[in-house]
């Protein structure tokens, strides 16, 4: 377990050096945290589509990206499929189990879990995790708390910006850039 506490750049690396599974929120996270709703009861999110790639490249090389939202959205399954993320939890009004879950899914070790959350219902995952990473726009008592925070806001390349550093961290981006550069 983790002490709450933001985290000096050289620990945070570490830590990502050892990250096997990403949790992420969906609301304020993956979106900006707005939901369009029509007058049938339809939902609309908008994600971003560097995050969706980010979380391709770290599948590839072996990472598992999971989601745990508090919330219950068909827009979500969707793009939870479209991702291949796997775990899906949601309807999660407690995380605390919900990351539990996620550990007997994955057999993952808490300490190889990395979180990103920007709302109080996220603190149960972050005081369960190795590393718990907000957004530059998240609840006060959230980025109080989180040992990393993005530069960029949720639904806005936040986790674009996790999963590249987390590739960076685990050696991943000389290769990643041969494979684009090259020939
Ligand atoms: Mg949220």
């Amino acid at each position: 377990m983790s002490e709450l506490d933001p985290l000096q750049e050289e620990e945070v690396e570490q830590r990502l050096g050892r990250i096997g599974v990403l949790i992420l929120d969906v609301d304020g996270v993956l979106t900006e945290g707005g939901i369009y709703m029509d007058h049938r009861g339809g939902e609309h999110k908008r994600f971003d589509v560097r995050d969706g790639h980010g979380i391709k490249l770290l599948q590839q090389r072996g990472l598992r990206v999971a989601i745990v939202s508090g919330r219950r959205s068909t827009v979500v399954a969707h793009r939870a499929t479209e991702l291949a993320v796997d775990p899906v939890i949601q309807g999660a009004t407690r995380k605390g189990p919900a990351f539990q879950e996620v550990l007997a899914t994955t057999g993952a070790e808490a300490a190889s879990v990395a979180v990103v959350g920007d709302d109080v219902v996220d603190l149960p995952l972050f005081v369960r995790c190795g590393l718990a990473i907000t957004v530059a726009d998240a609840h006060p008592e959230v980025r109080a708390r989180a040992h990393w925070i993005t530069h960029t806001a949720g639904g806005h390349g936040a986790v674009r910006e996790v999963a590249d550093r987390l590739l960076h961290a685990q050696g991943h981006w000389p290769a990643l850039l041969d494979y684009y550069l090259g020939p």
